[in-house]
């Protein structure tokens, strides 16, 4: 899996760990967590980019899209330390929206793309009773539903200001039982 960043304030090191976190919680299984490394590869961007995105219809916004192989995440641009965002509302938001494409990817990832009905109104625009994949509508349904769960707390080490920060009751999209 290659990582790369177009941003220029969030913490690389924080997010490749979150990512990798997600990772392990979500594929407890070794075989589909190397596997999914193998054909994955993650491109982070800002917000402000999204406008030059044709899936975002020239709107500024988080959000991301999820291709084959590839998902393309555009976050809120911004540091998380003991001066910005102390509180992780940024952080926090930019898992969320991680954690919807890396939903899907998996879902993709394990060929969970039968078409289904949706079940509510999504924030795509999609109204309830849309044929999706699966790995679209299910996601979808789940945010809406509210359905998510907490990640276990980790840390990491801050390179530009030498810190380690703690990060505690981070919330994702729980799929644990589709995989
Ligand atoms: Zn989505």
């Amino acid at each position: 899996m290659s990582v790369q960043f177009f941003t220029r304030n969030i913490n690389h090191s924080l997010y490749r760990r979150a990512l990798s976190r997600m990772l392990h919680e979500m594929f407890p299984a070794r075989m589909d967590y190397v596997f999914y490394l193998r054909h994955w590869d993650w491109k982070f961007y800002p917000s402000t980019d999204a406008p030059n995105d044709p899936h975002f219809d020239g709107q500024e916004g988080v959000g991301g899209v999820t291709g084959m192989g590839i998902v393309k995440i555009y976050l809120e641009d911004k540091r998380t330390n003991m001066i910005h965002d102390i509180f992780r509302r940024v952080f926090r938001q930019n898992i969320i929206v991680m954690s919807h494409e890396l939903a899907h990817s998996a879902l993709i990832h394990i060929k969970k793309t039968h078409k289904v009905k949706l079940r509510h109104d999504d924030w795509s625009g999609h109204k309830a009773g849309t044929t999706l994949n699966f790995s679209v509508a299910e996601v979808h349904d789940r945010h809406v539903e509210g359905r998510f769960k907490f990640l276990r707390p980790f840390r990491f080490f801050d390179i530009r200001t030498m810190t380690v920060i703690s990060v505690s009751r981070i919330q994702v999209i729980d799929i644990d039982d589709l995989i």
